[in-house]
């Protein structure tokens, strides 16, 4: 059989002929960045795709982050998980923010709801929960907890394209969502992101952020960043929108294939599916148990890899394990005993719209060897 290499992702790219032609309208109005006609149909779009109000397009996922706590004015302490990408707690760090971790449910693996009241202290002004492999956080819960104490609560929501719950999307919870279109993510721009919000003069508020403060050509009204996403990037955000949908259907596909094929072995497990959750498939995460499995995650791991398949082991370590914040109070593993557990346990296999059957099998086959 031949040997090439079956990665986690592999990004989808539109027909070349699809971006040629819009490269072409690039090239003949001249427009390259700054609200380009592109850019805003992609917002226009978006907000009809996704079922939201407000969305404001960044250029990349991290800098969305780190601007929606600007444009909330975040300070002191806020709530979050470790169990994340690191970029979630660096857009705190950026902004001088301590971040206070606590543990993750261990059945929806998001932050754990009945965890928030005891963290919140007098300095702790948000919570940051993370939608994590696009399973909706308990927001009911978070909702209520956030009034009751009067926090903002910003989502991160770079796994939760398209997710509703209950035909609600979840990019309408919280006080403001934030989106990766990262080339991993299942909607890509290349790089990309954006800010979902639910008012216009919080979209103005975000806008003015992202291109230095500028209200108009004279007119500067905060200390702003350069956070916009160009031309090009909105051209593919555009023709990715064309696919998504069966991108994701495609998604669904392998994911459904995966739980038939390894769910009767002992000691592999999945994250469970959620009740009216419309889900988007962008990872598959699977656990493995050392015990009852025979060897370890990180055996298994290395069996995949000598068979060119490269699984990834998202989220470890937890980001509470990383330099900069391992010497936090909240960051001791003992109290974090779910996050440190799924973190031991957790693969996340191949997932993309083209994955071939075969491939799919030898993954299979790979974890009976
Ligand atoms: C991808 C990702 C980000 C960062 O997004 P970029 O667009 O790569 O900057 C943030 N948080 C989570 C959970 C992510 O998966």
């Amino acid at each position: 059989m031949e040997n090439k290499n079956i990665y986690v992702t592999k990004p989808f790219l539109p027909p070349l002929e699809e971006f040629n032609q819009y490269l072409e309208q690039i090239w003949a109005n001249g427009q390259l960045t700054n609200n380009g006609p592109f850019h805003q149909k992609l917002e226009k779009e978006l907000c009809e795709h996704l079922g939201i109000e407000y969305i404001s397009l960044f250029s990349n996922g991290t800098l969305a982050l780190i601007t929606a706590l600007q444009a909330l004015k975040i300070s002191g302490e806020v709530i979050t998980t470790p169990f994340s990408f690191v970029a979630t707690t660096h857009s705190l760090w950026w902004n001088n923010i301590k971040p206070i971790f606590i543990d993750i449910d261990p059945v929806t693996l998001n932050l754990d709801p009945d965890k928030i009241e005891k963290a919140i202290t007098p300095a702790t002004t948000a919570i940051m929960p993370v939608h994590v492999y696009g399973t909706p956080c308990d927001t009911d819960k978070i909702k209520r907890i956030s009034d009751k104490y009067n926090l903002k609560v910003i989502y991160d929501a770079a796994h939760a394209f398209g997710v509703t719950k209950n035909g609600i999307p979840v990019l309408n919870q919280g006080d403001l969502s934030i989106l990766s279109f990262h080339a991993t993510k299942v909607f890509n721009t290349f790089e990309g992101g954006a800010i979902v919000c639910k008012d216009k003069q919080m979209k103005q508020h975000i806008d003015d952020l992202k291109n230095f403060g500028f209200r108009d050509e004279t007119t500067v009204v905060e200390p702003g960043i350069n956070a916009k996403m160009n031309e090009l990037q909105a051209a593919m955000g555009l023709l990715q929108l064309k696919y998504v949908d069966g991108n994701i259907i495609k998604r669904k596909a392998i994911a459904d294939k995966y739980r038939s094929g390894l769910g009767d072995i002992p000691g592999i497990s999945f994250l469970d599916e959620i009740e009216g959750v419309k889900h988007n498939y962008s990872y598959f995460p699977v656990f493995i148990d050392e015990n009852s499995y025979g060897r370890s995650r990180d055996e298994l791991y290395e069996e995949l890899k000598r068979n060119n398949i490269f699984g990834r082991r998202y989220f470890y370590p937890l980001i509470s394990m990383f330099s900069p914040y391992n010497k936090l109070s909240s960051a001791a593993p003992e109290l974090l005993p779910c996050a440190v557990k799924a973190s031991n346990e957790v693969i996340c296999l191949p997932i993309y719209p083209d994955l071939a059957n075969e491939d799919v099998l030898k993954i299979i086959k790979t974890f009976k060897q």
